[in-house]
C-alpha cells in the first residue's frame, strides 16, 4: 500500500463493573470454572517452536496452594542458547516491517484481549496470581489493552521526529530498532507489564526473548498465545520460562545484548546492571538498561486533611491486591490532632474486609503470591507484636494452610525509622507515624529521607500552603505524586509510571520515554546538488 496512515486515536478501556446480573460477571464465572478445571502444560516457544524439556514447575492458586492450575516446562541449556540465535534471525526481518504493519499487530492484540479473550486472561490472572475479579480487569485487560494501544500511538510520534532541512538537501531521521536481542524480565504481579516489557520493545522493531515470572505464568502465557493469534511472527518474542539465574547468566553474556527491561525488585535488578558493568568489553555495544523496581511507597496528612478520605485512601492504598502493588501505601504520616479519627475509622474498615478464595465476589482481598512472600511478611508480623514503641491496631495473624492468607496489618510505630517504615515488605502491612502537628515542615523533611525509594506518594492537605510546600519538599520523593488521592491505580496514558532513587531508572511505561529507549537513530542528510569545487568563495583574490 502507498500512504501515510494514521494511527487510530486511543482512549482508555472502559473498566467493567462485574456486578450482580451483568454479562461480563457471569463471562468471567465461567471461564473462572474452565481454567480452575484445567491443569495445562505450558512450554518454552523459540523461533516459534514449542519446546517441552520435561523438567516442570507447577503454577498453583495462592488461595488454595494444593491446586495446580499449570505444569511450566524449565528452558534448558540448549533452548536459552537457541533463544538468543532466534531473536537475532527474527530481528533481520522484523527490524525492517513497516510501522503499520507491525503496529497492526499489536492493534489487533489489544482487541482479542478487549473481546474475545478478556476473561480467559482475567480468569488466570485471577486464579495464578490471586487477583479479585476487580484487581484482575484493572491489570490484565484494562492496563494490557492500554499499554498496546498507546504504545502505538507514542511509537507514531517518535516516527514523526523528524530534523529540519535546509535549501537542497533533505534531512531524516531512521528511528532503528536496536542492534541485538532486548532481554525482557516480568515480575509476577501485573499481567500488564508481564505483557508490556516485551511488547514494547517489539513494537519499535526489536526482538526479544521474554522471561516471565515463576508464578504469573498461566496469564503470561495465555497472553503469548494471544499474540501468536494476532499475527507476531516467530522469534520476534522468545517465550523463556525458567531459572532466572541460569537464563541470566548466559543471556547476560552474550555479544547480541542490545538491552534489558525489566520490572522487579531492587536487589535483583542491581546484580543484573552489575553483571552488564562485568560483561562491558564483551558487548557489541552499550545494552540499554531499563528497570522499574521496589517502592516504599508514603501518605503524609497535614493537619488540614479531610480525615475520611485520607483512611479510605489508606485502606485501598495498602491493602488492595494485598499490599503486592510496587504502588502500595506502605507508610503513613497522620497528625495527631487527626488521628483518632483517621484510627478509628481505618480499623473499622480493615474489620470490615473479607479475605478469601477470589472466586468468591465478596472478598475484598486473596493470598499473597507464594510461600516465600508469606514467611518474609510473617517475619515482619513476628518482629513487631515483639519489638518496643510497636502497637498493631489491625490484623497481624497469617494462616497457611489452604492459602497463604496474610491478614490487612495496620500497625503504629513511635519511631519513623523503624523497618516497617522503611523496608520494602510487599504485602498488607500499613505503618503509621504519628506526629505533632505542629512539626509539619520537619515530617516532610522526614518523608523525604526514610528509606533509599522514590517510587509514588501522596499528600492529603486542604491548606493550599501546606500542599504547595509539600510539593517542593517531596519533588524528588516519588516518581508519581498524588494530592489528595491514594498513591496506587496509574492510568497509562494519564499517569505515566515509574519511580527514581533506588526505585528504578524511571523511563516511564506506557510513554514515549519509554520507547524511545528501544531505538537507536541514524541521522541521514541527502544533499541534491553536491558542489564540485574543493574550495570555498573566500579563497578567491581580491
Ligand atoms: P523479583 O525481583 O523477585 O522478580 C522479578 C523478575 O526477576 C522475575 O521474573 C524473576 O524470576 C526474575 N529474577 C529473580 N531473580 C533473578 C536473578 N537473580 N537474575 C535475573 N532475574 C531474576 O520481583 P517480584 O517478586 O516478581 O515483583 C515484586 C517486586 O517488583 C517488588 O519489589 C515491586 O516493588 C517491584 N515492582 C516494581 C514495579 C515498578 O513499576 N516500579 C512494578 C511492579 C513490581
Amino acid at each position: 500500500m502507498s500512504g501515510l496512515p494514521n494511527i487510530p486515536h486511543p482512549s482508555n478501556e472502559p473498566v467493567l463493573s462485574y456486578a450482580p446480573g451483568s454479562p461480563e460477571r457471569a463471562a468471567l464465572k465461567a471461564s473462572l470454572s474452565a481454567v480452575g478445571a484445567q491443569q495445562i502444560d505450558v512450554p518454552a516457544v523459540v523461533a516459534g517452536r514449542e519446546v517441552r524439556t520435561g523438567d516442570t514447575h507447577d503454577i498453583v492458586s495462592p488461595h488454595c496452594h494444593q491446586r495446580v492450575l499449570a505444569r511450566v516446562h524449565q528452558a534448558d541449556a540448549a533452548t536459552i542458547t537457541s533463544a538468543t540465535k532466534a531473536a537475532i534471525e527474527a530481528q533481520r526481518d522484523w527490524g525492517h516491517w513497516r510501522f503499520e504493519d507491525r503496529a497492526a499487530v499489536f492493534l489487533k492484540a489489544a482487541d482479542l484481549l478487549a473481546t474475545v479473550h478478556r476473561q480467559l486472561l482475567n480468569a488466570a490472572t485471577m486464579l495464578g496470581q490471586s487477583k479479585t475479579a476487580f484487581q484482575a480487569e484493572i491489570d490484565s485487560a484494562c492496563e494490557l489493552i492500554d499499554f498496546l494501544r498507546f504504545n502505538v500511538h507514542f511509537a507514531e510520534r517518535i516516527y514523526r521526529e523528524q530534523p529540519e532541512s535546509s535549501a537542497g538537501m533533505w534531512n531524516r531521521m531512521d528511528h532503528r530498532p536496536l542492534e541485538g536481542f532486548v532481554y525482557a524480565i516480568t515480575p509476577f504481579n501485573f499481567t500488564a507489564i508481564g505483557g508490556n516489557l516485551p511488547t514494547a520493545p517489539a513494537l519499535m522493531g526489536n526482538a526479544v526473548i521474554w522471561k516471565p515470572s515463576a508464578t504469573a505464568t498461566l496469564s503470561n502465557w495465555h497472553f503469548f498465545r494471544l499474540l501468536q493469534e494476532a499475527g507476531l511472527p516467530p522469534g520476534v518474542i522468545n517465550f523463556l520460562p525458567g531459572d532466572s539465574i541460569e537464563i541470566s547468566n548466559t543471556l547476560l553474556a552474550d555479544r547480541h545484548l542490545a538491552g534489558i527491561h525489566f520490572t522487579g525488585s531492587t536487589p535483583v535488578f542491581q546484580s543484573l546492571w552489575r553483571t552488564v558493568g562485568e560483561n562491558l568489553p564483551k558487548y557489541a555495544g552499550y545494552p540499554r538498561i531499563v528497570g522499574e523496581t521496589g517502592g516504599k511507597d508514603f501518605i503524609v496528612a497535614h493537619a488540614s486533611a479531610d480525615a475520611e478520605a485520607l483512611a479510605v485512601a489508606m485502606v485501598r492504598g495498602a491493602y488492595e491486591y494485598q499490599g503486592q502493588k510496587c504502588s502500595a501505601a506502605s507508610r503513613a504520616y497522620v497528625p495527631d490532632t487527626l488521628w483518632p479519627e483517621v484510627r478509628d475509622r481505618a480499623i473499622a474498615m480493615v474489620g470490615d474486609i473479607r479475605m478469601g478464595d477470589v472466586a468468591d465476589f465478596r472478598n475484598f482481598m486473596g493470598a499473597v503470591i507464594d510461600r516465600r512472600a508469606f514467611e518474609r511478611i510473617r517475619g515482619y508480623l513476628d518482629r513487631a507484636r515483639n519489638d518496643a514503641g510497636v502497637r498493631i491496631l489491625a490484623g497481624g495473624g497469617a494462616d497457611d494452610s489452604v492459602g497463604w492468607f496474610v491478614e490487612p496489618t495496620l500497625l503504629e510505630v513511635d519511631d519513623p525509622a523503624y523497618r516497617t517504615m522503611c523496608e520494602e515488605i510487599f504485602g498488607p502491612v500499613m505503618t503509621v507515624h504519628v506526629y505533632p502537628a505542629g512539626r509539619w515542615s520537619e515530617t516532610l523533611a522526614l518523608v523525604d529521607r526514610t528509606g533509599p525509594y522514590a517510587l509514588t506518594g501522596a499528600v492529603f492537605a486542604q491548606d493550599r500552603a501546606a500542599v504547595a510546600e509539600a510539593d517542593r519538599a517531596l519533588r524528588y520523593a516519588a516518581g508519581n505524586y498524588y494530592v489528595n488521592d491514594k498513591p496506587t491505580g496509574a492510568v497509562v496514558g494519564q499517569q505515566p509510571f515509574g519511580g527514581g532513587r533506588a526505585s528504578g531508572t524511571n523511563d516511564k511505561a506506557g510513554s514515549v520515554l519509554n520507547l524511545l529507549r528501544w531505538v537507536s537513530p541514524r541521522a541521514i542528510k541527502e544533499t541534491f546538488a553536491p558542489p564540485k569545487d574543493y574550495r570555498y568563495p573566500f579563497m578567491g583574490e581580491a
